[in-house]
């Protein structure tokens, strides 16, 4: 298959395009670093049948090719940073969306919209089904993501319904591994790395707020089944096991076998309070659930932060 990933260089698009060349497709990556790095590509480019263009999509462009697949990654996800950055993140919902879809149009092309259990915002149902509208504060400081990409899967399903586009909203619940940046700001890449410095682990809040860990090999199994697919859903994807912060911590601790300590943090402004995916869904279309324990991906994560900062 000729596809197009948008998001290439971040953390899940550059494994998107690693699993998408191990099947044999054709991939054309678009990014443009704001939050990703070639060095995430680094085996992609060695791949003929890879190619790479420095571009942001929130832009119109020709890409020359046509496309049978389009994934839409390209978005600032890591919360501190899509604070930094609060317009661009909105574009990457809004002007990137109409853009990818747009092609995907031009080129009767399945397009793939990675969405988030951000839509859910602080939710009041536990857990999150897909049926859930959400409770997002529109005007709160974390609205530039939540609401991008609210807009987004309204955008696609509105494509979907006026011009017959084949589309999957996929709702991504916290996924972690290999090639999160060090300094992207998130919980598992900050832990992670403090633990192996020696410093100490920063939780925010009390630590009693709880997220579902995802390792991303299973997630881009769920990607790409979406992509065959091609059920609008929207669908969840995540490890439907629910650990709190301290938890997280803990494990973190343990594994790297690190002697820091933890350290108290404000909370951030409309952080959720909870987040379990229900993924009977993903069961049913995709034929998917996560195969991978928390405790595997997190000694992958390790000895991936470990060789980065040279402690290996
Ligand atoms: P990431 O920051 O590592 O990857 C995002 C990539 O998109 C980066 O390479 C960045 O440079 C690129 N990008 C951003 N804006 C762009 C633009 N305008 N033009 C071109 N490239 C642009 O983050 P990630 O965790 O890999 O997230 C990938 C996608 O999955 C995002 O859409 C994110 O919202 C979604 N998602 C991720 C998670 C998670 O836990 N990792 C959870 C829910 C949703
Ligand atoms: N968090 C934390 N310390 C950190 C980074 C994050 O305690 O150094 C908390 C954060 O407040 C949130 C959870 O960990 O409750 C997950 O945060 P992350 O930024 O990874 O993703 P989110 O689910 O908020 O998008």
């Amino acid at each position: 298959m000729k596809v197009l990933v948008a998001g290439a260089a971040g953390f899940i698009g550059s494994h998107l395009v690693d699993a998408l060349l191990e099947r044999g497709d054709q991939v054309v990556g678009v990014d443009n670093f704001v939050s990703g790095s070639r060095g995430n590509l680094q085996e992609a480019l060695t791949s003929s049948r890879f190619s790479f263009l420095e571009h942001d999509v929130t832009l119109p462009f020709d890409y020359g090719d046509h496309f049978e697949l389009i994934f839409h990654l390209a978005s600032i996800a890591s919360p501190p940073l899509y604070l930094a950055k609060p317009l661009e993140t909105l574009a990457a919902g809004s002007s990137a969306t109409k853009n990818l879809l747009e092609l995907a149009r031009r080129d009767d092309a399945v397009f793939v919209l990675a969405s988030t259990s951000e839509v859910y915002g602080d939710p009041q149902e536990h857990p999150q089904r897909e049926s859930y509208w959400g409770h997002v504060n529109p005007v709160g400081e974390r609205s530039v993501y939540d609401e991008a990409k609210r807009f987004a899967e309204a955008m696609t399903a509105a494509y979907h319904r006026s011009y017959g586009t084949r589309a999957s909203i996929v709702r991504i619940f916290n996924t972690f591994g290999p090639r999160l940046a060090i300094d992207d700001g998130r919980v598992i890449s900050n832990f992670i790395v403090q633990a192996l410095r020696g410093e100490a682990l920063t939780v925010y809040g009390n630590g009693n707020q709880t997220r579902s860990l995802c390792y991303v090999d299973d997630l881009v199994g769920g990607l790409i089944r979406a992509g065959d697919v091609a059920e609008l859903g929207p669908i969840n994807l995540g490890q439907p096991g629910e650990m709190t912060v301290i938890e997280i911590a803990e494990r973190i601790l343990h594994l790297t076998r690190s002697l820091s300590t933890i350290t108290w943090h404000p909370l951030p402004a409309d952080d959720p309070t909870r987040r379990l995916p229900d993924i009977s869904l993903a069961r049913e279309t995709l034929n998917w659930e996560p195969t991978t324990s928390v405790d595997q991906g997190l000694q992958r994560t390790i000895d991936y932060f470990a060789a980065q900062l040279g402690l290996a």
